[in-house]
């Protein structure tokens, strides 16, 4: 067995109020890190690149303490949190932003340790572009690149997502952003525009739909495990990129990886916030994998 190689982790760690069309909670643990920790965990050593404040729970730095390898580059800052604020539409699927306040992450510019600058792997979750950006300029080798973003920065920093996106090898979309990033209706004319930026591969992430993976060849679609009642979708997309990574960190083809992603993904929307993915076991995480892999087209 291959043992896999430590992945390298930049994204928001947030207290998160949702508000789904049946339930909701205040200032739990989120954060696009947070899920994609959680999910990765499990395959691979996760080192942690973020910021907290002081008002971060003791309960939730604890989770940090044992899902992750190496917190050297977590930092706790005078300050508040990242916080956001999301309300689910009834399809569950769209969303209203309510508030998103950066806190600490404002003027968060981390100064990467030595042994982190050498990671092979580096998953820049979901976090402003310029940030994804210091961290991909402090890595001394070069590690492969696999990124995730959000409309907002397709929206209001679209230069400096260009900047990074030339320095990916795999970018993970959602089907909206990614339309709204290429400007083109079709999901094969916006991965083309998108593969024209940089990352050879792209992942268009298509909620209920699956996923497709274009590297070149013909795409390849992947479909989902079918879950029975959907509790909450935020960090879904997350979930999806920790497992991804972490499935390339263990030697896993890019299809092998996707079906890992989605596994992690429908876990992550059977409860609120991260509560399902705390403690699930490689069993069931397998058991879900070997369905999906079914769904694989062609
Ligand atoms: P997802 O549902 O995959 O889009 O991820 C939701 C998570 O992203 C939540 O836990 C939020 O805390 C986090 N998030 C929301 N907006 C932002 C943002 N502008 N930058 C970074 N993370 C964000």
């Amino acid at each position: 067995m291959i043992k896999a190689e430590p992945v390298l982790l930049v994204g928001s760690i947030a207290l998160d109020t949702i508000e789904t069309p049946s339930d909701s909670r205040n200032d739990i643990l989120g954060g696009s890190s947070t899920y994609a920790l959680l999910a990765a965990a499990s395959g691979s050593p996760v080192h942690v690149v973020g910021v907290v404040g002081r008002d971060f729970p003791e309960d939730a730095l604890q989770l940090y303490r044992n899902s992750s390898a190496d917190l050297t580059d977590l930092r706790i800052e005078d300050g508040e949190t990242f916080r956001w604020g999301g309300r689910y539409h009834k399809n569950m699927e769209d969303r209203d932003t309510l508030f998103t306040e950066l806190g600490v992450f404002e003027h968060f510019t981390p100064n990467l340790s030595s042994h982190n600058r050498n990671c092979r792997f580096l998953f820049l979750a979901n976090i402003h572009p310029d940030l994804q950006m210091n961290v991909v300029s402090q890595m001394d080798r070069d590690p492969l690149v696999v990124i995730d973003t959000m409309n907002l920065w397709i929206d209001i920093a679209r230069p400096a997502l260009d900047r990074v996106l030339s320095h990916t090898h795999i970018l993970l979309i959602n089907e909206s952003e990614a339309n709204l990033y290429s400007g083109c209706a079709g999901l094969d004319d916006a991965a083309g525009f998108l593969r024209d930026r940089g990352p050879q591969t792209v992942i268009i992430k298509r909620g209920s739909k699956g996923a497709v993976i274009y590297s070149g060849g013909n795409p390849v679609q992947v479909g989902v495990y079918p879950v029975p009642a959907m509790v909450d979708p935020t960090g879904a997309g997350d979930a999806f990129g920790g497992g991804f990574i972490s499935g390339l960190a263990n030697g896993d083809s890019m299809i092998e990886a996707a079906c890992r992603g989605t596994a992690f993904a429908s876990v992550c929307i059977e409860g609120f916030g991260p509560e399902r993915l705390i403690g699930i076991g490689t069993g069931e995480i397998s058991r879900r994998v070997n369905i999906i892999r079914n769904t694989v087209n062609p």
